[in-house]
């Protein structure tokens, strides 16, 4: 292994300017940790296009390398549980926040923040499916627990075309529910009728500015990306007994909502975090269940690849909420090879 490692470097100057370049930097600047991976491929996630320009609440360290998902092959191992050659998929925690991420040559974390690669998966599918996929996983699993089958009626899936979005609508689909995904682009309604979505529905449907503090039932489940008004409308028009899982913001940070819909339907607000929150048994379990029952059947046409140097461009397009499916960061790009190959 070199002592310079490539990586995309994140600075921001004395006068608080962000800046960012494809670049090498010596490997005594990684952080500590138990196991050294070799990262094949990375992703981009909203969260690592806020990192990428020094937007405030992803990170507070400089200069810093982005990234929240990294998958790899263990290059130096401290810890029994992993050897030199293990194929492994490394996501959320501190990774690519106030820690090196995985836009680089390699990553050193602690072994707890490690998966071990499902045997029906390859790097590159891990990484199609990444944070988006698992954020996905954890919602579904969310609406489940809560008792929202198939035959419970239909689950709303908003910023559908997006990562998290599109993964849920391609699992839900999969899994038998019909799923009604609300998108802003037109361009995309093609993409998301072949993962499966029934229907697909403006925005603006999904965005009831009265004061009525309940809505219309139209939903049993939903897994929402957007936040703000949007949440709030789909709260108000959920089922009795049904489970809204909560994952993102991109259209807002705040809850227009009153009490009615949990205290007169009985709705349940599920709250989703992939970084930390999720005890690793069922980050494990989801993993396992992507790469089998819930893997989505056209996986490879949800992904565009790109290097470290075209990301610039694609952090623009997701941050304008441009992106379609998932975008993946072609790094190392080998596979290990399987006992079966
Ligand atoms: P993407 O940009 O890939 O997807 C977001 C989608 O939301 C867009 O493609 C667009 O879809 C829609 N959208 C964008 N802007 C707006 C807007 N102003 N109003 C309504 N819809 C909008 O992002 P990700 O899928 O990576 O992340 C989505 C959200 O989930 C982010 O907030 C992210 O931080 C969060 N997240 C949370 C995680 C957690 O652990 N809780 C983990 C991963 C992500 P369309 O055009 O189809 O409407």
């Amino acid at each position: 292994m070199s002592d310079l490692l490539k990586c995309y470097l994140v600075s921001k100057d004395a006068e608080s300017r962000v800046s960012a370049e494809v670049t090498e930097r010596s490997r005594d600047d990684l952080p500590e940790g138990e196991v050294l991976v070799r990262v094949a491929y990375s992703s981009l996630n909203y969260k690592d296009a806020l990192a990428a320009t020094g937007q405030p609440g992803v990170n507070r360290i400089f200069p810093h390398v982005p990234g929240v998902d990294a998958a790899g092959t263990v290059a130096e191992s401290g810890v029994y549980e992993f050897v030199e050659g293990d194929p492994v998929i490394v996501t959320g925690f501190d990774m690519g926040s106030n820690r090196w991420g995985g836009w680089a040559e390699y990553v050193s974390v602690p072994q707890d923040w490690i998966v071990p690669l499902p045997e029906r998966l390859t790097l590159r599918q891990s990484m199609i499916l990444g944070t988006a996929g698992l954020t996905a996983g954890f919602s579904i699993d969310a609406i489940q627990r809560h008792g929202v089958t198939p035959d419970s009626g239909p689950v709303v899936v908003t910023g559908a075309s997006g990562g998290v979005g599109s993964m849920a609508v391609a699992i839900l689909s999969k899994l038998g529910y019909r799923v009604s995904a609300v998108s802003g682009k037109p361009s995309a309604h093609e993409f998301l009728t072949k993962l499966g979505a029934a229907e697909i529905l403006p925005r603006e449907r999904v965005d009831d500015r009265t004061d009525k503090p309940l809505l219309p039932r139209r939903w049993a489940g939903a897994v929402d990306t957007v936040g703000g008004n949007t949440l709030g409308t789909i709260i108000r028009s959920t089922q009795l007994g049904g489970c809204v899982a909560a994952c993102g913001l991109v259209g807002g940070g705040d809850l227009p909502v009153t009490v009615y819909p949990f205290i007169l339907r009985g709705v349940t607000l599920a709250g989703i975090d992939a970084a930390w929150a999720t005890p690793l048994p069922l980050r494990h379990e989801t993993w396992f269940r992507l790469s089998t029952t819930w893997k989505p059947d056209l996986l490879e046409e949800m992904a565009q690849f790109v290097e470290l140097d075209q990301l610039p461009e694609k952090i623009d397009d997701i941050l304008a909420g441009r992106m379609v499916g998932r975008t993946v960061v072609t790094i190392g790009g080998e596979e290990p090879l399987r006992e079966d190959d």
